[in-house]
């Protein structure tokens, strides 16, 4: 965590880099997008969307309640889910299926197919785009007919961090 690394544009993994860049770039971006849409981000958007970014781990719908509970103790699962849904719906955040949890998004400005590189082990999630392999899945959903709602694809795995430190 000490040595000082770029965040390349295509991060293979997420190990010492400048993690407040991201965190002070998603809240700015948000806020910008949010402005632009006239839609509100209310401070228990803000508060949510603040707490998943905290680092680039999955996060569950209800250890973000347990995390909000002490600052406001008002705090329900509905505004939480409400809070969530809202931020799914403007793409700031993703709902990782396989881990019921959700992640940051740092490319929010455009609706985007989804491959989600998903670490068993410290449940970090790397978001990539792969256009190549979504033009691929789209000819073969094209070729059996069949209408798409949402295109996400969740590779389940072990990151290199993990790896690298289970030694093999
Ligand atoms: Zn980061
Ligand atoms: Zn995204
Ligand atoms: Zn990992």
């Amino acid at each position: 965590m000490n040595t000082p690394a770029e965040l390349s544009h295509n991060p293979s993994h997420f190990s010492g880099h400048d993690h407040q860049k991201c965190v002070s770039e998603a809240l700015s971006t948000a806020a910008q997008l949010c402005k632009v849409r006239g839609v509100q981000l209310t401070p228990i958007r803000h508060q949510v969307l603040e707490l998943i970014w905290d680092s680039h781990k999955a996060v569950k719908a209800y250890d973000l309640l347990d995390r909000i509970r002490p600052q406001q103790n008002a705090a329900k699962p509905a505004t939480i889910y409400r809070a969530l849904d809202f931020l799914i719906e403007q793409g700031l955040i993703h709902r990782v299926e396989s881990l019921n949890a959700f992640v940051g998004c740092n490319c929010s400005w455009h609706q985007h197919e989804l491959l989600l590189l998903i670490c068993n082990d410290c449940q970090e999630v790397e978001e990539r785009s792969a256009p190549k392999v979504m033009q691929a899945l789209s000819r073969e959903i094209e070729q059996a007919d069949f209408k798409v709602h949402s295109k996400a694809i969740e590779i389940l795995g072990k990151c290199s961090k993990c790896a690298e430190t289970m030694g093999d």
